[in-house]
């Protein structure tokens, strides 16, 4: 992930909750205030309708009250009737009581004039009540609303229904002394033949067996009680100016709080009026109901006022009672009321405003905390994590390094190399050019490490390093293989002159002294080159064939560049067979030995005879030692072969020639990785025992190589061999690195100058001083210089002019069997005994 990445994701997680709790917060806040406002809106709707409900309950019941009332009027009117005039009669019998009781002392004929005179006066029923007085006889003693029926008996006046009405009366009042009485009569002032229902009651008056009477006519009563019920409607109040009205069928308003609105039609007019006529008429055939009307407020009608009545009808009467509240009235309370409502939701809102608000400050507060503290975190562990990457990568890229890198020398490793080459072949095969893959092993890296120490040795490879990292171009390369070996891979070559080339530079800059630490040293290489398409095709393959013409060429010689052919090849087959042969070879004792006779410069004769093993194989012919004995030594032969041949030639020797102050004296070739068997000296010594030969008869040639790490070792075993008695001779003098140093610390009894320099020494000022130096210096350490190679009467002659001690070479003999020694020797005897004296030797 990259960093723009990481920081998007890190405000995505310090804000991305804040804003969803924000939102949130937000969303749920509006719903609530919605919600609240929805419920305000929903109350003041509630609140109006409950009180429209309220009032409209109220009117309803207002006029179901008056309703009751009305009809309980209507119904008890006779009652009502019987009851009053019940009143009256006895208001009449307490005066004619009083009358009489005030005079007492009087005449019947006088009291009962002056009760008649106190009642005949009396007017009530509005105006239509009188009393009558009639005796038990039936005469009308007094009848102040016809005083024409006065002192008559009026026995035969019969109602309409034919009932005696004045017996009837006499009846009650003889049985009952008092009691209601209904009758038909006619009205005073109205038409003779029509009776009308009257109602009366009547009592007996005992003092003078009178009866006292009243009576009234129900409809009259009826009427009156109507217009006591309208005015009682026109005056009644209820509530906050409620009122009613009363219309009859015709729609004229017979009673309203408005008086002048009395004898209105409201039936006329208007369609308006006429529609909201008819509305109550619907209503009251249902039984009563609600009419919504627009009231008018003037005479005019041109102000009107809304209202909701209602209205019910008075059965019998023809009255429709009705009552109603005005809406404006009503918005009025409803207003106060809603305005109070609406206060208390304002204030509801408000305090919910406020939490909501506290509520999403909190939140988005408490969000953004957590997310700062979440984000922080995270770029805590981000950072933490980023550490550890690059730790990791850092690790990484070192093992990388260290895995394709060689720690001393920091040049590629073989890993990387072989991918070098592999990517490189590809690149050769594209662009048809060839690739040359070169092994380079430093010669003798080894003594050097082991004269100057590891150290010096590291050192020499780090410059070494440096110098062939300089010869590598663009996209060349150069690694360490390990220890003193180092592979170039050279691509883009045009052919195997270009990689010659390239060879040649890389022993030149080696060519030159390297100062390692105050010390110069010098050092040279070994190259095998292998080529890429002409020798494998593949990396594995090269790097196979180099190294293998790499050490063909360091054994053949060291300081050369040697390129792989097929005849490599055959070679190293060949080396594979001897190897496998020499075993047998080995196991059957399949080696004669053949002695080159050393002789005296001075007088020629054979002093001793040095020991060269030959190899005649039946299928591969005769095979030179200097193949064999190498191949013996790696292939850890040579201790078994080197003991063989000491046998065979201390047997061949001794039977030769017996001990004793003439005998013949032997050299035998010791191979340096002998000298590393501890046990050497013992098996020799042992050998000589065996077959008796004196141990001072043999001297052992060993070579500079002989392993300069375990020199003390060596020296050791030089030593106890010495002595045993065995001479010791430094083979090849001159040919190796540190020669001078041996002579001191080595106990030698002898040295022999190489071939090379015999070979080249006359006519090469170097090579002549060197086998001059070599003799002087023998001489100098009383050692037997023997020269080596000696071919020519010329090398003999200057050898014996520089006083060198013994010959060996083809000038004097070649190398020969035993039986060809045996006959040389017979034929050079007698050996003069004064010059065998050897110098150095006991
Ligand atoms: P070396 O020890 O230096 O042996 C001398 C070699 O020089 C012999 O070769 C000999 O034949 C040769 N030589 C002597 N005089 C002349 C001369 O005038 N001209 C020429 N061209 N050559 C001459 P050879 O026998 O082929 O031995 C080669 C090497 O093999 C020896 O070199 C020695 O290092 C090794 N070698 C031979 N036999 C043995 C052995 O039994 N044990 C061990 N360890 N090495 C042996
Ligand atoms: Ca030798
Ligand atoms: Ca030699």
């Amino acid at each position: 992930m990259t960093d723009l990445d990481n920081r998007k994701l890190l405000n995505l997680i310090r804000y991305a909750p804040v804003a969803v709790v924000f939102v949130f917060a937000l969303a749920v806040n509006i719903i609530a205030i919605q919600d609240k406002r929805a419920q305000a809106a929903l109350s003041i709707e509630n609140l109006r309708e409950e009180l429209i409900f309220q009032q409209k309950e109220m009117i309803r019941s207002e006029v179901s009250q008056a309703y009751k009332q009305v009809i309980l009027k209507k119904y008890q009117l006779e009652s009502d009737l019987k009851e009053r005039a019940k009143q009256r009669v006895y208001e009449a019998y307490g005066i004619a009581n009083y009358v009489y009781a005030r005079n007492i002392g009087k005449s019947r004929a006088e009291i009962e004039k002056l009760i008649r005179e106190s009642l005949r006066p009396i007017r009530f029923f509005d105006g239509r009540g009188y009393y009558f007085i009639l005796d038990m006889n039936g005469n009308t003693i007094m009848n102040a609303g016809n005083p024409e029926m006065e002192g008559k008996i009026n026995w035969e006046s019969r109602d309409e229904k034919g009932n005696y009405i004045f017996n009837g009366m006499l009846d009650i009042a003889e049985e009952h002394l008092e009691g209601a009485f209904h009758w038909l009569f006619k009205k005073p002032g109205g038409p003779a033949e029509k009776k009308f229902d009257k109602v009366g009651y009547v009592k007996r008056f005992e003092p003078f067996d009178l009866l006292i009477g009243t009576g009234e006519y129900l409809s009259d009563f009826e009427e009156s009680v109507k217009e006591d019920l309208l005015d009682w409607f026109s005056e009644y109040e209820y509530g906050e100016g409620g009122y009613f009205f009363v219309l009859d069928k015709n729609g004229i308003l017979l009673a309203h709080h408005r008086h002048d609105f009395l004898g209105l039609n409201i039936n006329t007019g208007t369609p308006l009026q006429e529609n909201y006529f008819n509305n109550i008429m619907q209503q009251v055939r249902n039984g009563g109901g609600y009419v919504d009307y627009s009231k008018p407020l003037t005479l005019s009608g041109t102000v009107k006022l809304k209202q909701i009545n209602y209205v019910k009808k008075i059965k019998g009467w023809d009255w429709i009672i009705g009552t109603g509240f005005s809406a404006q009235s009503f918005e009025r309370r409803l207003k106060i009321k809603e305005e109070a409502l609406i206060r208390a939701n304002q204030q509801s809102l408000t305090n919910l405003i406020y939490l909501t608000i506290a509520s999403m400050l909190l939140l988005t507060g408490s969000s953004l905390y957590v997310g700062n503290l979440i984000a922080r975190r995270f770029e805590v562990f981000q950072k933490k994590i980023r550490e550890d990457f690059d730790e990791l990568d850092e690790t990484k890229n070192k093992m990388e390094y260290m895995a394709l890198h060689d720690d001393l020398t920091n040049l590629p490793n073989r890993v990387h190399m072989l991918k070098n080459i592999q990517k490189h072949i590809e690149l050769s095969q594209t662009d048809n050019k060839i690739l040359a893959v070169m092994f380079v092993d430093l010669d003798n890296f080894k003594n050097i490490n082991d004269i100057y120490g590891h150290q010096v040795g590291d050192q020499l490879l780090g410059v070494v390093s440096r110098k062939f990292e300089l010869l590598t171009g663009c996209s060349e390369s150069v690694s360490r293989f390990g220890g003193d070996e180092f592979m170039f891979c050279y691509p883009n070559l045009n052919d195997t002159e270009d990689a010659k080339d390239k060879a040649s530079l890389i022993h030149e800059t080696l060519s030159g002294p390297i100062d390692i630490d105050g010390r110069t040293l010098t050092i040279g290489c070994s190259i095998g080159v292998s080529i890429y398409p002409d020798n494998s095709t593949d990396a594995e393959g090269l790097i196979n064939q180099a190294y293998t013409v790499l050490y063909k060429s360091k054994s053949q010689r060291k300081g050369q560049s040697l390129f792989y052919s097929s005849s490599i090849t055959e070679q190293i087959k060949r080396r594979a067979v001897i190897e496998h042969e020499l075993a047998l070879a080995t196991k059957d004792n399949g080696f004669t030995v053949f002695y080159q006779p050393q002789s005296s410069f001075h007088n020629k004769n054979i002093l001793s005879v040095e020991a060269l093993a030959r190899w005649n194989h039946p299928a591969l012919g005769i095979i030179s030692p200097t193949e064999f004995i190498v191949i013996a030594e790696e292939a850890g032969l040579i201790n078994e072969l080197g003991i063989l041949i000491f046998r065979r030639a201390c047997e061949d020797i001794y039977e030769l020639s017996p001990n004793g102050k003439d005998a013949l004296k032997l050299s035998v070739n010791i191979s340096p990785v002998q000298l590393m068997d501890p046990e050497l000296g013992h098996s020799l010594l042992e050998i000589c025992a065996e077959i008796g030969i004196d141990p001072k008869r043999i001297t052992l040639e060993v070579t500079e190589n002989i392993c300069i790490q375990d020199l003390d070792a060596v020296r050791l075993l030089l030593t106890q061999l010495r002595e045993q008695g065995f001479g010791l001779s430094l083979d090849d003098f001159g040919t190796g690195y540190s020669s001078l140093n041996y002579i001191t610390s080595l106990p030698l009894t002898e040295l022999k100058i190489d071939r090379c320099f015999i070979n080249r020494f006359i006519g090469n000022h170097q090579s002549d001083m060197l086998v001059r130096m070599i003799i002087g210096t023998g001489r100098l350490c009383g050692l037997v210089v023997v020269a080596e190679g000696v071919e020519t009467s010329s090398q003999f002659k200057k050898l014996l002019n520089y006083e060198c001690d013994i010959c060996q070479g083809y000038y004097l003999d070649k190398p020969l069997n035993i039986g060809q020694l045996s006959k040389r020797i017979v034929k050079s005897k007698p050996v003069n005994n004064t010059d065998t004296t050897l110098p150095g030797s006991q």
